[in-house]
């Protein structure tokens, strides 16, 4: 038995991370890819667990030994998936996550043509907006490198099998999964899935 991959994608402020987080907490099954960055870990974020933090070096180190399942640079800085945790839970059995930029699911999707790739975009403009000033208390310079960041990231939704608009939460966490349970229904991967029983029934 072997999980599927689901590529989620978003411009910051959509909500992206919120709602994979409900999906991963409601469904045991489902388990999200905790990628490597060269970021600085922001105010409460924790090592290991929303991302592991790496030195430069470290990250070209690992990419040049062929660890990422993909990788690139987003905002000056570089993330990857770890291709290794991302097949063992695959053999397990469990559906994967991966929160990656528009790069990284280009990549993915040409290496596992089975994956599904999800696109988040925010209500309005002007919530992206709200969202991204409710951060903190940037300056508007940031705001508008920002608003040009996730304007970038969502030219390229047409490249997604889904499109989710984040107006509701509750309504949004619905359509993720019930996409994800669409996909474990997929005739290849329930064939998989129940070869037993199939070989029994058509015996
Ligand atoms: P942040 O630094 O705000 O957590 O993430 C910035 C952007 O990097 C987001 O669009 C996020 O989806 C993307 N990102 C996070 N991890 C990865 C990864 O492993 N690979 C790629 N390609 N993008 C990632």
């Amino acid at each position: 038995m072997s999980g599927s991959l689901f590529i989620v994608a978003a411009p910051s402020g959509a909500g992206k991370t919120s709602l994979v987080r409900a999906l991963v907490k409601q469904d045991p099954h489902v388990r999200l890819s905790v990628s490597h960055t060269t970021r600085p870990a922001r105010a409460g974020e924790v090592d290991t667990e929303d991302y592991f933090f790496v030195s430069e070096e470290m990250f070209s180190k690992m990419r040049e030994a062929g660890d990422f399942l993909e990788s690139a640079t987003v905002f000056d800085h570089s993330y990857g998936t770890s291709a290794a945790a991302v097949h063992h839970q695959l053999h397990a059995g469990n559906d994967v996550i991966l929160e990656i930029d528009w790069q990284g699911a280009q990549q993915v999707r040409k290496n596992f043509p089975d994956s599904s790739s999800i696109f988040i975009l925010p209500p309005s403009k002007q919530a992206l907006e709200q969202r991204l000033r409710g951060r903190g208390q940037d300056d508007e310079a940031t705001i508008s490198r920002r608003m040009r960041d996730a304007e970038s990231e969502m030219s390229h939704y047409v490249e997604f099998d889904y499109l989710i608009v984040n107006d509701d939460f509750d309504h949004a966490l619905a359509s993720l999964t019930a996409i994800v349970m669409a996909s474990r229904h997929k005739l290849a991967v329930q064939q998989s899935n129940y070869s037993t029983l199939l070989a029994d029934l058509l015996a």
